[in-house]
């Protein structure tokens, strides 16, 4: 994000000096590094669709902008619902998606049996899936096109206020740095940073462990992103699969641990993706790790844009695990705040700060 941020101030003439300040300049820990590269449409919330329709086509720009192919396979998301409440919450995205321009098809169970013979499919009631722009691609290849500038390696461990602003920032070297606006931009740590300035922000690290599986029998063919009721996940990766889920206790972390929960794939992945497939009956994880979530705890919403006092400390904060995909909205639009004053391009009001303030949830459904 932070590099997003510095990236637009640069595309769009911004004339002021910009400072990138990272504590880890091999990015090991960061959410960015551990994601899963996905990109998806379905959402619940119109602005999080449009956010990512802006987040498929920077990527798909990348050849042209950087001769770089960040490699989007567009594979689609497969939401499975297994219920009819489930159903129905897949028909009112879908209408909701499709108006906000994302192509996304509703699927009767036998039209997804014909698209993805593997699955079973006995319980599933509907499916929504993905034409175009939805998918995974390379992450860290993002990243690394969005790093402009300058970059120091230390750590933030002060904030200096002056008049309700920030005046500057105190870095854990002894060094200090004069600030005309500071972004906050560290991920699982963001709570930390603003409370430097007196702010609560509730977003959390949460632990999500990712698995990379081998197959004995591969099914075969353009596989989805597919989404299964139970909230286990799983597409290829390579010849292999990815999949992870959303644990059933959710505790917060400490910024260090980064432990895998090995117990998810026997007790939860596993046996919902056996009961998916035959294909899925004999696997074995080969690679496994974990990263942390920004988990925005009101509603699993970013946090995007400045206090509403503390006028020059501006929030890119609390993605809740879809953050890289909105990387390239996120940082045009504080490029936009920075230079303008105003979002031009897209109107990130609805995520401000403002909502915590009074409590105000944007519900986001499509957590994963
Ligand atoms: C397992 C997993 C799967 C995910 N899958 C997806 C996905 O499929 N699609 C998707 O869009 N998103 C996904 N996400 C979420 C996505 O990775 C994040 O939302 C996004 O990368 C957040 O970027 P960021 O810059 O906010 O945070 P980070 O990448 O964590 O960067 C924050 C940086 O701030 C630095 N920092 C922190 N504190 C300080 C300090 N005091 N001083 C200086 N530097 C500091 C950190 O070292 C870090 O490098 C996933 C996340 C995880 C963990």
């Amino acid at each position: 994000m932070g590099s997003a941020v510095a990236y637009f101030l640069k595309e769009l003439g911004f004339d002021g000096s910009v400072l990138v300040i990272e504590r880890d300049g091999s990015y090991a820990q960061s959410s960015t590094a551990l994601s899963a590269s996905g990109i998806r449409q379905q959402f619940s919330s119109s602005l999080n669709v449009k956010i990512s329709q802006f987040g498929a086509e920077f990527i798909k720009g990348a050849t042209d902008r950087w001769s770089v192919d960040l490699h989007l396979r567009e594979n689609g998301y497969l939401y499975l619902a297994s219920t009819s409440d489930g159903a129905q919450v897949l028909r009112e995205n879908q209408a909701m998606q499709v108006s906000a321009g994302a192509d996304i098809a509703l699927l009767e169970p036998a039209e997804i049996a014909t698209k993805f013979p593997h699955l079973r499919l006995d319980d599933i009631q509907l499916g929504a899936h993905g034409q175009s722009n939805e998918g995974w691609f390379d992450g860290v290849g993002l990243m690394q096109g969005l790093r402009t500038g300058e970059y120091i390696q230390d750590e933030v461990v002060g904030l200096d206020l002056e008049n309700g602003r920030v005046s500057g920032v105190k870095l854990a070297s002894g060094r200090a740095v004069e600030c005309g606006v500071f972004v906050n931009a560290a991920g699982p740590r963001a709570a930390v940073i603003a409370g430097m300035a007196g702010i609560d922000i509730p977003v959390e690290a949460r632990k999500r462990t990712n698995f990379l599986f081998d197959c004995m029998e591969a099914p075969v063919g353009d596989l989805p992103l597919m989404i299964d009721p139970t909230g286990v996940w799983c597409r290829p990766e390579g010849k292999h699969f990815l999949t992870g889920c959303a644990p059933t206790d959710d505790p917060v972390v400490a910024f260090d641990d980064f432990e895998p929960r090995h117990d998810e794939f026997e007790e939860i992945i596993w046996p919902a993706l056996a009961a998916r497939s035959e294909n899925f009956e004999a696997i074995k994880p080969i690679r496994f790790w974990s990263g942390h979530y920004a988990y925005n705890t009101l509603d699993q919403n970013a946090v995007i844009g400045p206090h509403p006092e503390i006028v020059n400390f501006l929030f890119a904060n609390g993605f809740s695990g879809h953050g890289l995909q909105q990387s390239p909205a996120v940082g045009r639009a504080l490029a936009e705040w920075i230079c303008y004053g105003e979002y031009r391009s897209l109107d990130f009001s609805s995520l401000g700060y403002e909502r915590i303030v009074t409590n105000t949830p944007l519900l986001e459904r499509c957590v994963i």
